[in-house]
């Protein structure tokens, strides 16, 4: 092994990884947020600092791309040979607004190490995947001479808002774009050190009903007892929607897939978070109970979970002495594979009418709709991931599901959809992205390069 390109690659970065967290930081200090009301000129700054980054790396060409209004994405590419298979890699430069700034134990746009640890928005949210793409491509470049594959790279700009023009550019681009391998790496390992490969996720059905029975509130002595009380119909409509055992309870919404398969439940025992575990992770209080009709992490990833996220009558500082004159929630269903969207949110509002009692007025309203993903693990693309991932991390890597949705998964399966997605990332339990305190593990940063140079010699050979 001793002398080849791969091991090139791999010692080029060894003694350069201080500069990679330098690097990282650097992005870090630039506010991206992409969000409504946040100065745009930072997205275009940090863009410019991910295209100055690419150029400095070796990449070939390199492009800042203000796409229809979008916050700019940065296209890169390099060509070694136009015979050798192409890899996609993605990752985005756009970060969440801070949120409650005297959270943080150190400014979220100053970063700061701290136990092995890197501090600040973005560390982990992606600005991470955009440095260990940069160094995998350099490593090859000028440590080895020359990449085993080519290699295109797309940096997003607006992940955090929903990738509102992605699914446009990946039309207008998909020629330039087209590739035998996407490497999404915005994705996250169930604990620190275990390297993860998500290989679905649930999607998202979402509704809001309002009830209404008279034209405004009653005072509850005067009217109270003869006339129904939209707040009690919308409470049955909405009990009625799980049984006893918190299952949910809505006829034709009952999962459509066969069960867990031996290798999923020996992937699950696997990873050490039994109910106990799960229980503490979401800080449950005294008393209550994780639902026992099946492993968490496959309640989480594999099957659908309703909640009602808001619900409203009156409010704790309005409340007084009447009989509300509507009722109001926001529910939410999230789907697996196998599930289709529409079918749900008509079962969902089908179930609603039907338990609307006392002849009260019912309005619904679609809110979303989101496709769930699953990917077939045949393509020999997953065996290279899952050898790269081990060699990386020095750990066997873990196929695991992902019980959220993220956006810009599905725009690419539309716009390449036989080619295969391998969702990787440096995201851990700790890591709280979109929270306060947002930070990254370096020593999961530093695996997680020496796995992509890996993953692209492993890559060449299973294209
Ligand atoms: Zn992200």
């Amino acid at each position: 092994m001793r002398g080849s390109p791969l091991e090139s690659a791999l010692a080029f970065h060894e003694d350069r990884f201080p500069g990679e967290v330098a690097e990282l930081k650097r992005l870090v200090r630039i506010p991206s947020v992409s969000a409504d009301g946040f100065p745009e000129v930072e997205v275009a700054r940090s863009a410019e600092a991910v295209a100055e980054l690419l150029r400095r790396r070796g990449f070939s060409r390199v492009e800042v791309l203000a796409h229809d209004g979008a916050h700019p994405y940065v296209l890169a590419e390099h060509v070694e040979d136009p015979a050798l298979p192409t890899v996609l890699l993605y990752a985005h430069h756009d970060v969440q607004p801070p949120g409650e700034v005297r959270a943080w134990r150190s400014p979220p746009f100053e970063p700061v190490e701290r136990d092995g640890r890197l501090f600040g928005r973005g560390a982990a949210d992606d600005k991470a995947a955009v440095v260990v793409h940069a160094a995998a491509v350099e490593a090859w470049l000028r440590g080895a001479g020359g990449l085993p594959v080519n290699v295109k790279l797309l940096v997003e700009g607006e992940e955090e808002t929903g990738s509102r023009h992605l699914a446009a550019l990946l039309r207008r681009h998909g020629a330039e774009l087209d590739a035998s391998a996407l490497v999404l790496a915005d994705a996250g390992n169930v604990d620190v050190g275990l390297p993860c490969l998500t290989v679905s996720l649930r999607g998202l059905v979402a509704v809001e009903v309002e009830i209404r029975a008279f034209e405004q509130s009653l005072h509850s002595g005067a009217f109270g007892g003869p006339v129904p009380d939209p707040a009690m119909a919308l409470s049955k409509m909405l009990a009625s929607l799980v049984g006893e055992d918190g299952r949910i309870a809505v006829p034709g919404l009952e999962p459509s897939f066969p069960p867990l398969a031996t290798a999923r439940r020996e992937a699950l025992g696997a990873l050490g978070i039994g109910a106990a575990e799960f229980g503490q992770l979401a800080r449950l209080r005294p008393g209550v109970r994780v639902f026992g009709h099946g492993h968490p992490l496959e309640l989480c990833w594999w099957q659908p979970a309703l909640a009602v996220n808001a619900i409203q009558a009156s409010s704790r500082r309005a409340a007084r002495d009447v009989i509300n004159g509507a009722a109001w929630a926001q529910v939410e269903v999230r789907i697996v594979p196998g599930q289709d969207a529409g079918e749900v949110r008509d079962a969902l509002v089908a179930a609603l009418r039907r338990a609307a009692p006392w002849g009260v007025e019912v309005e619904l309203r679609t809110l979303e709709l989101v496709k769930p993903w699953a990917t077939d693990l045949a393509h020999p693309a997953f065996g290279a991931a899952f050898r790269a991932l081990e060699r990386g991390f020095g750990r066997r890597a873990a196929a695991i599901g992902c019980g959220g949705s993220i956006g810009f998964v599905e725009p690419f399966a539309a716009a390449f959809p036989d080619t295969p997605a391998l969702l990787v990332g440096v995201e851990d339990p700790l890591s709280n992205p979109h929270s306060e305190n947002e930070s990254v593990d370096l020593g999961s940063v530093r695996r997680a390069l020496r796995a992509e140079i890996h993953l692209l010699a492993e890559l060449a050979d299973a294209l």
